[in-house]
């Protein structure tokens, strides 16, 4: 704790982090530290909460796309080689969303404290 904090006295100079102004939303009393795409001041753990559901949602944009792809070519006696190549980008691109899962859910727990 810093001796302005035990003093009872919020130093005004420090912004409050703005995650309710983030898709995001909710409330924080930590102070704004990290600027998010430029536009939102937000707390170290937001940032991170907020880092990772991006690159969920661009994991998962990727995995759509291969999906669409491969409806329109999988059955149309595309390259075997290259429809192989793309159904194994999916499965690594399901497991890293897994894993990224895991990490949004523990930096949740950690925005939430
Ligand atoms: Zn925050």
């Amino acid at each position: 704790m810093r001796p302005e904090e035990a003093a009872g006295k919020s130093p005004l100079s420090q912004p409050r982090c703005e995650i309710e102004k983030t898709p995001l939303g909710g409330e924080c009393q930590r102070p704004g530290e990290v600027r998010y795409k430029g536009m939102f001041l937000v707390c170290r753990p937001h940032a991170a909460l907020l880092g990772l559901e991006d690159r969920a949602e661009a994991v998962l944009g990727s995995v759509f796309r291969m999906d669409e792809w491969l409806e329109e070519n999988g059955s149309s006696g595309a390259d075997e080689e290259y429809l192989g190549r793309i159904r194994h980008e999916r499965e690594e691109a399901l497991a890293a969303l897994r894993h990224i899962r895991v990490e949004i859910r523990s930096a949740r727990k950690e925005a939430l404290q």
